[in-house]
């Protein structure tokens, strides 16, 4: 019915293709970034485009920090690079663990480990779990439980934990000892007549069954993001992280939160784990802890679990895991600076102050035939479009998702699109202004979508 095609000749469709990274080539006709200013990119043809999704979830404090500049270039001319093995290190990875642990207050947390993405830290959860039980003498609680539709990196441990199919389909995965179960998505999987806390008690539920038909001494974690990004941003049901957490516990499984997305202010709490009151034993985080500026990742390792792995009637040796690049002085620089100002300028209550006027800008389209759910909180929003019903979705073919994304690319914005579900999560520092500006250039691309569905 549509065709959804841009100026570049770039097809609708291709924008659905999920993942693809890392390809380099003219011929796919990429849309080539240049420049950065504030909430702003430019393409190389002068073009400008408002951030929307922050980079990919990460830019925070926008794409033009002069702070962040000056961080890392002092560190490059200072120190470039020092490793951190061998109980060697750098003083701004040390400066960095100590920040990060006096940041995450849902709990008391015990160490930090560096990664270079969040990928690697999702990867290395799964070694360090491992490890902790080795250690404590119980090597067949293995296995992971993920939820579909969870998003935890492209690794290949990460892609196994995720519940996305298209990250399993054709490489083999997941691997076998991960296993999934319910995306807490209530507009979607609820029953009829279903409340927010039925449905959150009958997914604890489920948990439970899966976790007593494996057996309960088989399973090691639980991972979930606080509110589900790549999947299309999915805040969790009311009572949801309560029950769950009760049932982990119960059987003395691991809970991981994967913030990578939700921490350090874009859900208008610093973590997702202070919104939900989530006291989880491992955290990973990456994306904004450096605003996207360097790459890095870090793990944050609860205190009875540092204890294990670092005691001397451990018997397993050491935990013999390490980047070459985990802890590297620049990232950590840049990080340090970036955490140093989201205090100073109070981000958290800058995000608690603007997100009104974005999530209720966006929900006052709401009633647009094209529109499912609209959905979020805080700095992150997900619309899902459907002809209404949550099980009428849209013949895929359509790309009601691409032409959307489209329709704000020609008008000078960049939002993520995944299928029907597109996905904004614009930089912490948006100003009011650029909020009505992406509200604006929202209801005119949705004008435009609306008609092209109707043809
Ligand atoms: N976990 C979550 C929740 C994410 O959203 C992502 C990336 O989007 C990752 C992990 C993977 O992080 P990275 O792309 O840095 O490897």
């Amino acid at each position: 019915q549509t065709d959804p095609t841009d100026e570049r000749g770039f097809k609708g469709h291709d924008m659905l293709a999920p993942f693809t990274a890392g390809w380099q080539s003219t011929d796919l006709h990429p849309l080539v970034i240049e420049k950065s200013e504030g909430s702003y990119v430019y393409d190389i043809n002068g073009k400008k485009y408002l951030d929307a999704l922050a980079g990919l979830w990460c830019t925070a404090l926008g794409g033009s920090e002069p702070r962040l500049v000056e961080a890392a270039t002092a560190q490059l001319k200072k120190l470039p690079f020092y490793h951190s093995f061998w109980n060697r290190t750098t003083k701004p990875s040390l400066d960095l663990a100590k920040e990060l642990l006096e940041t995450f207050t849902a709990r008391k947390m015990g160490k930090v480990f560096f990664t270079n993405s969040g990928s690697e830290a999702n990867d290395s959860q799964v070694k360090l779990v491992w490890y902790y039980n080795n250690a404590l003498g119980r090597p067949n609680k293995k296995k992971f439980i993920a939820r579909a539709k969870s998003y935890h990196g492209s690794t290949l441990i990460a892609a196994s934990l995720s519940g996305l199919p298209a990250l399993h389909q054709k490489f083999d995965l997941p691997a076998p000892f991960v296993l999934h179960t319910d995306c807490p998505h209530y507009w979607r999987f609820h029953l009829p007549g279903e409340t927010e806390e039925e449905f959150s008690t009958r997914l604890a539920n489920n948990l439970e069954n899966l976790i007593l038909k494996e057996g309960p001494d088989t399973i090691a974690a639980f991972i979930a993001e606080p509110v589900m990004g790549a999947g299309g941003v999915i805040p969790p049901p009311k009572t949801y992280f309560e029950k769950i957490q009760a049932v982990v516990k119960k059987y003395d499984i691991l809970f991981i939160a994967d913030e990578v997305i939700t921490a350090f202010g874009r859900l208008g709490t610093m973590f997702g784990c202070d919104k939900y009151n989530i006291q989880p034993d491992l955290v990973s985080v990456a994306k904004a802890l450096s605003s996207g500026y360097m790459p890095i990742g870090a793990i944050l390792v609860s205190p009875e679990i540092s204890e294990v792995i670092h005691s001397q009637s451990n018997k397993l040796g050491s935990f013999a895991h390490g980047f070459t690049y985990s802890g590297h002085p620049l990232s950590c620089a840049v990080a340090l600076e970036t955490l140093k100002i989201y205090k100073e300028r109070n981000i958290v209550e800058h995000v608690q102050a603007i997100s009104p006027r974005f999530q209720e800008g966006i929900r006052s389209f709401s009633e647009s035939p094209i529109i499912g759910e609209i959905r979020g909180t805080g700095l992150i929003l997900g619309t899902e479009f459907t002809d209404k019903s949550p099980n009428a979705t849209f013949p895929p073919e359509w790309g009601v998702g691409a032409i959307f994304g489209l329709e704000c690319e020609k008008r000078g914005m960049l939002v993520r699109v995944a299928g029907d579900s597109i996905m904004m999560s614009p930089p912490f520092i948006i100003s009011p202004s650029e909020v009505d500006e992406l509200i604006s250039i929202y209801g005119e691309a949705l004008k435009n979508t609306e008609q092209r569905v109707a043809e």
